[in-house]
């Protein structure tokens, strides 16, 4: 059995492309594409040349002694919070500017809801010089100041979504419209695994760099390739895509999926997709999500931007449904806790989203000789007003 994508776009009964007619010709030009694209030997070495010397990959394995010794086990973290711009995200968004310049693109858009996805589009934008536009809810152009300062600084235009509740679903609308509107030269930068096919399967390879690296930086450290542990947090679920794709297929390897529970996952504040969620269509794909029982979309909540996300991406939905990974969903409050333990206890301040990751460790039992990897995808100085109004530090 494989968990990878099938050849009409699906995982399991999960994926696809459900769109407007009108959006057909510009993803069925993608979808005849990318993989031809993707392969070529030039395309691959324009990708790990800038991964290499613009993002500064391979990030670390990093052997956390301290961590390990509390919890009598093997914790390995992945540094993707060492990435340029501080997360993982800019893997995906390298991939997919040098993709949108071969199919002879010059305007890209996205659209971003913390912002974190548009200051990483920004910022490939300026290292091509093509022109970017960041359409965002109005209401989170208000909650994300420093990030709307910085798209503007990179060059981008960030355009407000005004309709509807004024945040990410708003932008994304608009966003499509907009591609709609422009299919000739505009390529649309999706940030994470979810969207119509082929974007899923698109994003995750290019986040693969991050189980590739981990299975050369073990074979290195403990002689062997295959973690017993390989844990990520989920919001859209491309870090966590990454960090699994090269063990999806070797069941010896135990995945599990971080997801937020905000106040608690039944307390109608959270973002606890696989817990909550049912079957629908969000941004183009079939997939978990979650809704009300007429089928609205639920407002999800998380104290960290990048998990507030009503559903999860294809490949995750279907690790559920299967079983193949384990899901946890992990509060607010647990993850707050070890955004300070980790910067105790290792000099790490995380990202508020992976801080979610780490929070395993106190829900799961690990044998000392289990090599257990947590996949650190982001720093946390951009949480850092999160962390001082909760901590009153
Ligand atoms: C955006 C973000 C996430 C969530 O996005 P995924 O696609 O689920 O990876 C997680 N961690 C950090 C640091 C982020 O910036």
């Amino acid at each position: 059995m494989s968990y990878n994508v099938n050849e009409k776009g699906y995982y399991g009964e999960f994926g696809g492309a459900y769109i407007p007619e009108m959006l057909y010709p510009n993803v069925e030009e993608l979808r005849q594409n990318y993989l031809k694209i993707t392969a070529e030997p030039e395309f691959q070495a324009e990708f790990d040349a800038l991964l290499k010397d613009y993002v500064g990959r391979p990030t670390p394995l990093y052997f956390a002694e301290r961590l390990s010794a509390q919890y009598n086990t093997k914790v390995y973290l992945k540094r993707e919070d060492l990435c340029h711009t501080g997360a993982h995200k800019v893997n995906n968004t390298i991939g997919q500017i040098l993709l949108a310049k071969r199919l002879g693109k010059n305007r890209i858009i996205a659209e971003t809801g913390a912002g974190q996805h548009g200051v990483a589009t920004a910022t490939v934008c300026a290292l091509m010089g093509l022109q970017c536009i960041v359409y965002m809810g109005e209401i989170d152009i208000k909650r994300q100041a420093p990030n709307v300062a910085r798209m503007k600084m990179l060059g981008a235009e960030v355009r407000p979504a005004l309709s509807g509740s004024k945040t990410l679903k708003d932008a994304t609308n608009e966003a499509i419209r907009d591609w709609i509107n422009n299919p000739v030269d505009t390529y649309y930068i999706i940030g994470s695994v979810v969207g119509p096919h082929p974007y899923p399967d698109m994003v995750a390879r290019f986040q693969s760099v991050i189980s590739k690296e981990i299975k050369e930086q073990l074979l290195e450290k403990e002689g062997r390739e295959n973690p017993d542990y390989v844990i990520a947090c989920v919001g859209g679920g491309s870090n966590a895509a990454g960090a699994y794709y090269h063990f999806l297929d070797n069941e010896e390897v135990n995945i599990i999926a971080v997801e937020a529970a905000g106040l608690g996952v039944h307390s109608g504040e959270s973002a606890a997709t696989s817990a909550l969620g049912k079957v629908g269509v969000i941004h183009g794909s079939k997939t978990l999500l979650m809704q009300t029982t007429d089928g609205q979309i639920t407002e999800p909540y998380s104290i960290s931007a990048g998990l507030d996300y009503p559903g999860v991406g294809p490949m995750h939905a279907n690790l559920f449904a299967t079983g193949r990974a384990q899901f946890i969903s992990i509060t607010d409050e647990q993850a707050m806790n070890w955004g300070l333990k980790l910067s105790k206890m290792e000099g790490l301040i995380p990202a508020i989203e992976s801080a979610h990751a780490f929070a395993v460790l106190d829900e799961m039992k690990f044998k000392p000789e289990d090599i257990v990897v947590i996949n650190l995808s982001g720093r946390g100085d951009k949480d850092l007003n999160t962390y001082i109004d909760y901590f009153k530090l």
